[in-house]
């Protein structure tokens, strides 16, 4: 297979943050695996910047340590890792102070592609961008990356725009969703879009509803504080179900480009019903076999914060009017599972005789575990005995098709730090976008507020409260199997 990466200019890269744990985790390990694809140009530097005082050569062990624990064997050659860390520096910064500025000015060349990513929590945006600008270290073509939670609300989240816009414009601002970083998410496009077979069937007449599932193993952990501030509403719908369900119901946009592509997403936020009471079913998980229950693990016995929520979700618009659009997700579930679920309509008139059997044709679109899609068609089972139909899969699966190094696919967070580095802000969050998700969660939110409505238990291993299988056994359907 021919790689046709497009290149990238030398950057210098600011990791605000460069310490943490997101860091640590994510943006480095990533960053380094591009380095060892040869995919990051000579001439990149990467600057951690963070409160601790430390020099830049412990900063490279800290992401010595990162690469060996986040990064497989197989790409971890001392002599590429040397050659990464030699790249790497560190400045201590106080994000609420003045020191550090100076050093990080000096730093900076004016000669290369700059971005700053603020890896640190949301309450410290304004103060790195005010500084980024009153020490004349940002200049017009540079970049900020800005992490989730984007704002509690459509206030918050407004506020926290326009701090961002007194600094910098908005095609300067990637706010990352790496759901949408995500290979499979982005071969929902290309299967749509690139294809004649899918679009004319993507609609209310075909389509009998979608099902899109976030499902986590874990349970909230060591985060219970912030999350129980949270919830499943604002730290998973909000954000990363609402985009896979964009990308699932956009219309075609004229190109992929980023203000085509999100002009479209943001159509459908604006086109969602406000939902009533029965389309909402919300959860809590309870202690099972030593494992706290959420209530213990947040360490607030009276919280009404939910760990799941299943919602019946309707886009008002003439492609979809009919089509519901089932969305869940939650803590402490069966399986770490994240599949979007394309049910199509049985065909209006079956030829075959009644116990033939009669199956709709299934299109998933996996995010994780194991990326891929699976389209499931009915054909006749093979063999004597009559007509006998079943559904098996017309396997979409890349490294079949492809060759195995089409299977080794970026992780989100690297394609879109990549993406940062070309300038290239499809994949990322458009202001407007965010605050119109906002607008469209903050009176369901404040709705089960004012009744105070208290989330159901679910056993944890479970696929949730049995509320949430009811919201489509009502309807006739029923959820895929977490697996
Ligand atoms: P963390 O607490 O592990 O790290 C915070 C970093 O901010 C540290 O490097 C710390 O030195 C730095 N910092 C704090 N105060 C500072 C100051 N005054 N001046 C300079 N630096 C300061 O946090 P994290 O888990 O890495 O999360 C970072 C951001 O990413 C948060 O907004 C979080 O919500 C978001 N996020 C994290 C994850 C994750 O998996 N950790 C996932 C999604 C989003």
């Amino acid at each position: 297979m021919v790689s046709r990466v497009i290149p990238v200019d030398p950057f210098d890269l600011v990791i605000f943050g460069g310490t943490g744990d997101l860091a640590r985790r994510k943006i480095l390990p990533g960053l380094y695996r591009r380095f060892w694809a040869g995919q990051v140009p000579d001439g990149f530097r990467i600057i951690g910047a963070a409160r601790t005082d430390q020099d830049s050569d412990v900063w490279r062990d800290f992401v010595r340590e990162a690469i060996t624990e986040f990064v497989t064997e197989a790409k971890r050659e001392p002599e590429t890792i040397d050659a990464f860390l030699a790249q790497l520096h560190y400045i201590p910064v106080d994000a609420r102070g003045d020191s550090g500025w100076p050093e990080l000015a000096e730093m900076m060349r004016g000669d290369v592609t700059q971005a700053f990513y603020f890896s640190v929590g949301p309450g410290l945006f304004g103060d790195l961008a005010e500084r980024l600008q009153r020490f004349n270290i940002s200049c017009e073509d540079c970049r900020i990356v800005v992490e989730k939670p984007f704002g509690r609300d459509l206030s918050s989240a407004k506020a926290l725009n326009a701090t961002l816009a007194e600094h910098f414009d908005e095609q300067q601002i990637y706010r990352i969703d790496h759901y949408l970083g995500k290979e499979t998410v982005q071969n929902l496009m290309a299967v749509r879009f690139a294809n004649v077979l899918f679009e004319p069937l993507w609609n209310a007449q075909y389509i009998d509803h979608v099902q899109i599932t976030v499902a986590e193993e874990v349970g909230v952990g060591g985060r219970g504080g912030y999350y129980d501030k949270s919830g499943a509403m604002r730290d998973m719908v909000q954000n990363h179900l609402m985009q896979l369900l964009c990308l699932t119901a956009m219309e075609p946009p004229s190109r992929f480009g980023p203000d085509a592509v999100r002009d479209e997403k943001l159509k459908v936020i604006r086109a969602l019903d406000p939902l009533g009471q029965g389309d909402i079913v919300r959860g809590q998980y309870t202690a099972a076999s030593g494992e706290p229950s959420y209530l213990e693990d947040v360490e607030n016995p009276d919280s009404r914060t939910e760990s799941f929520i299943a919602l019946k979700v309707h886009v008002a618009n003439w492609r979809w009017n009919g089509t519901p659009f089932y969305l869940r997700t939650g803590k402490r579930m069966k399986a770490r599972n994240s599949e979007i679920v394309v049910t199509f309509k049985e065909p209006p008139h079956s030829i075959f005789d009644a116990d033939a059997g009669s199956r709709a044709n299934v299109l998933s679109i996996r995010l994780q575990p194991d990326e891929g899609m699976d389209l499931r068609v009915t054909i006749k089972e093979p063999g004597p005995g009559g007509m006998r139909l079943v559904d098996v899969p017309l396997d979409m699966s890349f490294a079949d098709a492809l060759g195995p190094e089409a299977a080794d696919v970026p992780d989100a967070y690297e394609r879109l730090i990549m993406d940062v580095i070309r300038g290239n802000q499809t994949l990322f969050m458009r202001g407007d976008e965010v605050e119109a998700a906002w607008a469209w969660t903050d009176p369901i939110i404040a709705a089960w507020t004012e009744r105070g409505d208290r989330p159901l238990p679910y056993a944890p291993g479970s696929s949730g409260p049995e509320d949430a299988l009811i919201l489509m056994h009502k309807d006739g359907r029923r959820w895929r199997e977490i697996a």
